[in-house]
């Protein structure tokens, strides 16, 4: 096969990957993309987007289920439903199938040549890739690392016949009756509710003594709540040791070496997920690391001259938008612009029940740098969009600075507020202060009204309570 050569070469086509490949052909930059599954990534594929068509099924059926319980004070009354889950699966197929494509159009639309197969490093300029039709080789001036993350895999539980990671719950054809989550993280928490809406009798092991570390206990305390309304259970302080002898239920170890035994038709693990550095010839190159992930700077350069790395490869916040932004931002540089990673915060957003969403500092962590700070906190409860909704467990909490009022950070949980992460950020982003956020007109009646109000309490005149 002939040898290709380019300018940037890109290796996996996650949302880093495939971002910086669109961008630099958009930029002119001759480039190649490689991706040895599907282009979109976990994200596209087995992350992000699928989970968020289940958890959003799920949901609808948790509502309809309730209706036809009589538990609606809306009046409105259902029959018998039943979900159908192979075709919810097909459903979300479906949604990720065309974002898939979309996603490869796009790259066919910037001029990038997309090579499907298996990169792997021969030195820093050049990398073999195993296709269906055999080796080919790429010369790159540039090479960017976007080989993302998988599911880290427990020694007591490997994945295998019922123990599943996050892909395996995601293509379930049927609700396991009895389904045992291993880790009360992200991945945790937003599918165990989703399945536990479903009909699953969900049991969540955690080894912390509590749910979403991420969070402060405020945020996280409304989400407790509906595990408890959705007959969660939800051990902490739990340490998990394995399947039983005769394989049907998993094992675990309360606080003071209490046994656990928890019967379970599946067991979802998911105890975080671990950067790709491994598989793609790393042991030929000089690259440093930064603990477990490639290090690098605020240009994504790795240690090598013309190696960059963005993504999960490259340490936390493990999210989607982090590794887009780093992908937009090389390949900016490579075409010569100059830039950095000058970003005042990356929101984190929970697809709970309700949602959790948080940008920039909370007031722990404000006051552990040293921070006088102000915070204001307003309730759904006192607001009238929230109440139409049936939403009013949650509230809007801000932190600013107290001498000058800049805003610091921004804190929500409610249902359905996922959508105010991008008022949150672009006020940090911008260095809104408190006035700025209270005086801007937020339509009424509208859930990110108790945005505005939070800056006016934090000011010490909120109008509505
Ligand atoms: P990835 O998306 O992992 O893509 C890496 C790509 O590289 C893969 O396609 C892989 O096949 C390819 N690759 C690896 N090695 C090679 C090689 N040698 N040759 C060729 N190709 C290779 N993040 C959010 O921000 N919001 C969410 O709501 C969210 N939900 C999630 C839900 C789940 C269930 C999971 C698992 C993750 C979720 N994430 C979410 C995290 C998000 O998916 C990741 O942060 C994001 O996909 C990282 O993008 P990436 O480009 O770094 O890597
Ligand atoms: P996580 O890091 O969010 O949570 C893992 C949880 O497992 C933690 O609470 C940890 O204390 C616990 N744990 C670790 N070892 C354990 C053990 N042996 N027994 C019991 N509990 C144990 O990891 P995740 O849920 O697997 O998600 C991985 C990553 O994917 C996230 O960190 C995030 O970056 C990304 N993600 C993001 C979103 C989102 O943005 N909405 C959604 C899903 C995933």
């Amino acid at each position: 096969m002939k040898e290709i050569t380019c300018k940037l070469l890109v290796i996996g086509a996650g949302p880093g990957g495939y971002v910086c490949a669109i961008r630099a052909g958009q930029l002119g930059i001759d480039t190649v993309i490689v991706e040895m599954a599907k282009p979109g990534g976990t994200c596209l594929n087995i992350g992000c987007i699928p989970s968020k068509a289940i958890i959003h099924a799920a949901d609808d059926f948790a509502k309809t289920v309730a209706m036809a319980a009589g538990k609606n004070a809306m009046g409105i009354k259902a029959d018998n439903p039943v979900i159908d889950l192979a075709k919810t699966m097909s459903w979300k197929d479906g949604i990720t199938g065309r974002l898939t494509l979309g996603v490869a159009g796009l790259l066919k639309k910037a001029g990038v040549k997309i090579v499907v197969g298996r990169a792997k490093f021969r030195d820093g300029k050049t990398v073999a890739v195993e296709t269906e039709t055999g080796e080919q080789v790429i010369r790159a001036e540039n090479i960017v690392i976007a080989t993302g993350s998988v599911p880290v895999e427990l020694p007591m539980l490997p994945f295998g016949a019922k123990v599943i990671s996050s892909t395996g719950a995601l293509s379930l054809t049927e609700v396991p009756q009895r389904l045992a989550v291993v880790g009360g993280g992200y991945i945790g928490l937003e599918l165990g509710i989703a399945f536990a809406k479903l009909g699953a009798k969900v049991t969540i092991v955690e080894a912390l003594d509590r749910i979403l570390p991420l969070y402060d206990t405020q945020l996280t305390q409304p989400v407790a709540k509906r595990l408890a309304a959705l007959g969660v259970e939800v051990l902490l302080g739990t340490k998990v040791k394995g399947l039983s002898s005769n394989g049907e239920a998993l094992m675990a170890e309360a606080g003071a070496g209490e046994e656990k035994r928890i019967a379970a038709d599946k067991i979802l693990v998911t105890v975080g997920r671990k950067p790709v550095t491994e598989g793609w010839g790393r042991e030929e190159l000089e690259l440093d690391m930064d603990g477990r992930f490639l290090k690098i700077d605020e240009q994504c350069r790795t240690s090598m001259r013309g190696i960059y790395a963005v993504g999960d490869v490259t340490g936390e916040p493990m999210l989607a938008h982090r590794a887009m932004a780093q992908g937009e931002m090389v390949a900016e540089i490579v075409s010569g612009k100059r830039h950095s990673w000058d970003k005042r915060a990356i929101p984190t957003v929970c697809f709970t029940d309700p949602e959790i969403v948080s940008v920039g500092l909370s007031p722990d962590e404000a006051k552990a740098q040293g921070r006088e700070i102000k915070v204001g906190q307003f309730p759904f409860a006192a607001n009238g969009r929230a109440m139409t909704l049936s939403a009013e467990e949650g509230f809007v909490r801000v932190v600013a600075r107290a001498d000058n009022h800049l805003v610091l950070g921004i804190q929500a949980v409610g249902a359905g507020i996922s959508e105010l992460s991008a008022a949150f950020g672009l006020a940090v982003e911008m260095g809104a202060r408190l006035q700025d956020v209270a005086g801007t007109i937020h339509a009424h009646p509208t859930q990110s009204e108790a945005f505005a109000e939070a800056a006016f309490k934090a000011l010490g005149h909120a109008l509505h309570i």
